[in-house]
């Protein structure tokens, strides 16, 4: 019957042993992701240098479009653009808006390295990884019960509104899994295969680029290209090698190589990820983690913000993130706050942590008439002991709203809390580091 079957499908496809890679699970729909991607790729000139070199661009469309129109599933309108970076990096954003920096098109040997890096990130936006990638963070916290106020209903289209409604290319899109990478080169590898280079280029670029003295930013999530070369090469195997009279250079890569190297250096600045949310605002936060520990707690926070120890607790604010408000006091505006409060004991009895937390929140409230409280207490955990999560809303000494995210614990010494807070408009900057920050919370037994 197997043989039945076999026989009965269609003979493309079945001339190799390629990976049949399934996109996983994803609330958005493919025109959705254009959307987001179209309003992101708006975002990418505030965070990178774009080259905005015609030649340039016209030569990446034209070998994008040779490699997209092997790229499976929705056909999306693939867009290859320069970044003016000497980095060897690469990005590409739902819906098919691709970047590559020009230190790929320097540093690749001949066309079909670079036409690598282009399938890999074709392979990304057309397994939908970077929607995939915010479906999950949408999981992870409605698996937490924190799906509040600030981030709308469950609806795809209201984490749309969560997703457009930031400034800066949302992190979801720039930073994809372990297994998204894996993913994407094993793709990637099967469609320029198919648009007629040979796939070993992937590996041999990789090699390559392992071999340099400064590991390459392509590999920042993957210190070891090994695993990845090892996983290439079976499928190149799979794929029974290079395709008859396949592609391995050109004249019109040679000569694109010389004119990028002749083109003036990119700006001195560093570009990259991390750059300013809004104009004086502080730089995004790193998705690099230090650790905090006081003998009471520990955690994590972005490595580009400071720790400040205070009595019981600590702050973690980026740079510019304690700005002074209208009274010229000093106010955290972006950043985050651990400290211990001690409710009153007006029965006599020891408070249940709810009883603590509304506490709390009134004595809030108190400092800070504007206070309000957006989605009433949820429960969840902190350190792996019962807590409560609240989202309030305030002014922002940074003017405009304010969102704050409130965890509370009790511990012995009184309620242990956490509060997240950013300017509302900034907020889904800043999400993801909150919830590292709240996930990362331990207590010494
Ligand atoms: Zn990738």
């Amino acid at each position: 019957m197997l043989a039945f079957v076999l026989l009965a499908l269609p003979s493309v496809g079945l001339s190799d042993d390629r990976t049949v890679i399934h996109p996983g699970f994803n609330l958005f729909s493919p025109q959705q992701d254009i959307e987001l991607g179209k309003k992101a790729s708006t975002q990418v000139p505030r965070q990178f240098a774009i080259l905005n070199n015609k030649r340039v661009d016209q030569y990446l469309q034209r070998l994008g479009t040779r490699l997209a129109a092997h790229a499976p599933g929705y056909k999306y309108p693939y867009q290859y653009r320069c970044i003016d970076s000497e980095t060897i990096n690469a990005f590409a954003l739902p819906g098919g808006f691709v970047y590559i920096n020009r230190g790929v098109i320097e540093n690749a040997d001949n066309e079909a390295q670079l036409a690598a890096v282009m399938a890999h990130e074709t392979a990304h936006v057309a397994l939908r990884h970077g929607t995939s990638q915010a479906t999950k963070a949408y999981a992870a916290e409605a698996g937490l019960n924190i799906v509040g106020a600030l981030i709308g209903g469950n609806t795809a289209t209201s984490l749309m509104a969560q997703l457009l409604g930031g400034v800066g290319v949302p992190i979801a899109f720039l930073k994809m899994s372990r297994t998204d990478e894996s993913q994407a080169d094993i793709l990637g590898a099967q469609i320029l295969h198919d648009a007629g280079y040979d796939p070993q280029a992937m590996a041999d670029f990789y090699e390559k680029l392992g071999n340099l003295p400064q590991p390459a930013e392509f590999f920042s999530d993957h210190p070891s290209p090994e695993h990845r070369i090892e996983r290439i090469d079976q499928e190149v195997d799979r794929l029974n090698g290079a395709p008859a009279n396949a592609t391995h250079d050109s004249r019109e890569f040679k000569a694109i190589k010389r004119y990028v190297k002749s083109l003036p250096p990119p700006p001195s600045k560093p570009v990259g990820p991390v750059a300013d949310v809004d104009a004086g605002g502080p730089a995004i936060p790193s998705t690099e983690y230090a650790s905090f520990t006081n003998g009471e707690f520990t955690l994590a926070y972005p490595d580009n913000w400071k720790s400040q120890a205070q009595y019981g607790g600590a702050s973690f604010a980026p740079e510019r993130g304690v700005i002074n408000d209208a009274q010229g006091n000093a106010a955290m505006a972006y950043g985050v706050i651990v400290s211990v409060f001690a409710p009153q004991d007006i029965s006599g009895n020891t408070p249940t942590l709810e009883q603590a937390n509304k506490e709390l929140i009134a004595s809030l409230e108190q400092s800070n008439p504007k206070l309000s409280v957006m989605r009433a207490a949820e429960s969840t955990t902190l350190g792996g002991q019962p807590a409560l999560s609240t989202y309030l809303q305030a002014d922002s000494p940074a003017g405009g709203a304010e969102a704050e995210w409130l965890v509370t614990t009790l511990r012995p010494n009184g309620l242990f809390y956490i509060i997240c807070i950013a300017p509302q408009k900034n907020y889904d900057a800043y999400g993801s580091a909150f919830r590292a920050v709240i996930h990362s919370v331990r207590f010494p037994n």
